[in-house]
């Protein structure tokens, strides 16, 4: 059995692990050595530290703190990994703690956090999904079930001081563009919440003032949530600092792509066994800014989809100029009307396009002025048959099962 050199207890806050940190900053102590070639185990809180409850109210995703995100395992200091290397890291397995067997999926309230399509769900709303073993079902969106993809949100490598200067300064000249927007350009940042593993002192307060939220994905990574980084793969990311310093969690037991819901994928804590090694000099060898990775050989096999086109055009009629952003959001609503004939809520719907194994892609950016993009919805994956016929849909579902809404405190 490969060594777990980080545990988490559930019952306990993150904030008294000091394996665990929440901001991105080179002087953030490694919580522990490996070799190159070692394989070992780390496990993970949820993305919020246990914050998301298996229950059926979705306050606590109102509520949420998100200054608080992500709680991060790590730093893995890799001996022998020097700027400018590649470091190897093969995703070995990947599950859910055995004692927490769930996951949870949701959208923020529009005043705290948004998503992507905020303007449509602007309340909190939560689904609470079972897993049993490779597969999934929710309580709260019935109908439907599907194998995890299981994949780590958020996995990288410490910054080093001048790209950590060079993050924050150019977020910071960002939200200068439009301070008062609500949900914010970049995510707020707060010293007050910052978790930094086992710093103290001068240092903890630096790395606090100065740490990166977690949220952007950036050059080393990060928060890249590709639903296809899943176990099995390999991935090769940029080394900045000594000992590279690799840090994982956000761990999800299946996401579509893009991750609409924001409030996640299906979120669950768990553990990542994997092995690491060093490509020397590797960044400069292969002309590498951004991590790159082999896909994992094995993969859900839903092979029929119902694909939905959208356009750069919004749901307002306003055109856009090639906007693959505005033209997936349509994907995505005309997704989701579809599904409402069946007998789903708008928000279950929802939660289905977030959570199940759907593709997304960019079909075309040329064609002036519309982007394409279109969204591959599994047949599969539903307890009945979702596709068009002549005799129209028919309603699986009754109305009498939603997901819990929360609405804004006033
Ligand atoms: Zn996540």
């Amino acid at each position: 059995m490969p060594d777990t050199l980080i545990k988490v207890d559930l019952s306990q806050s993150p904030t008294l692990n000091e394996n665990i940190h929440n901001r991105w900053h080179p002087d953030i102590p490694m919580a522990c050595w490996v070799n190159p070639g070692d394989d070992f185990v780390l496990e993970t809180f949820d993305w919020t530290g246990g914050f998301i409850k298996n229950n059926d109210s979705a306050d606590d995703v109102r509520d949420i703190d998100l200054t608080t995100v992500h709680y991060l395992s790590g730093p893995v200091g890799v001996k022998g990994a020097e700027p400018g290397d590649l470091l190897i890291v093969d995703l070995l397995d990947i599950g859910a703690k055995p004692d927490s067997l769930w996951g949870f999926n949701g959208f923020f309230s529009k005043k705290n956090g948004g998503g992507f399509l905020t303007d449509h769900f602007p309340q909190a709303q939560k689904s609470i999904w079972d897993i049993e073993g490779l597969y999934t079902r929710s309580r709260h969106v019935p109908g439907v079930s599907f194998a995890g993809l299981i994949h780590p949100g958020l996995i990288g490598c410490l910054p080093d001081q001048k790209m950590l200067d060079m993050w924050n300064k150019r977020e910071s000249d960002f939200v200068a563009t439009d301070p008062k927007r609500v949900p914010p350009l970049c995510a707020d940042n707060n010293p007050t919440t910052a978790h930094l593993g086992k710093a103290t002192g001068a240092a903890r307060a630096k790395a606090a003032a100065e740490g990166a939220r977690t949220v952007p994905p950036r050059e080393h990574g990060g928060n890249c949530d590709i639903k296809d980084l899943s176990r099995g793969s390999k991935i090769y990311f940029p080394v900045y600092v000594d000992g590279a310093g690799l840090s994982v969690g956000d761990l999800h037991f299946s996401q579509g792509d893009g991750e609409i819901t924001f409030c996640g994928a299906i979120e669950m804590a768990g553990w990542v066994h994997m092995r690491v090694s060093l490509l020397k000099g590797g960044m400069a060898k292969y002309g590498i800014k951004n991590p790159i990775f082999k896909p994992s050989p094995i993969t859900p096999t839903y092979n029929d989809y119902l694909i939905f086109e959208g356009i750069s055009v919004d749901e307002y009629g306003k055109q856009h100029y090639l906007d693959v952003h505005v033209a997936y959001r349509q994907a995505c609503l005309n997704a989701i009307e579809y599904l409402k004939k069946f007998g789903y809520s708008a928000a279950q719907a929802h939660s289905i396009l977030g959570t199940a194994p759907v593709q997304g892609h960019i079909s075309g950016v040329v064609d002036i002025p519309n982007a394409c993009a279109t969204l591959w919805l599994p047949t599969q994956i539903f307890d009945f048959d979702i596709n068009p016929c002549a005799a129209g849909p028919t309603k699986f579902l009754d109305g009498s099962i939603d997901m819990p809404l929360s609405p804004d405190l006033v």
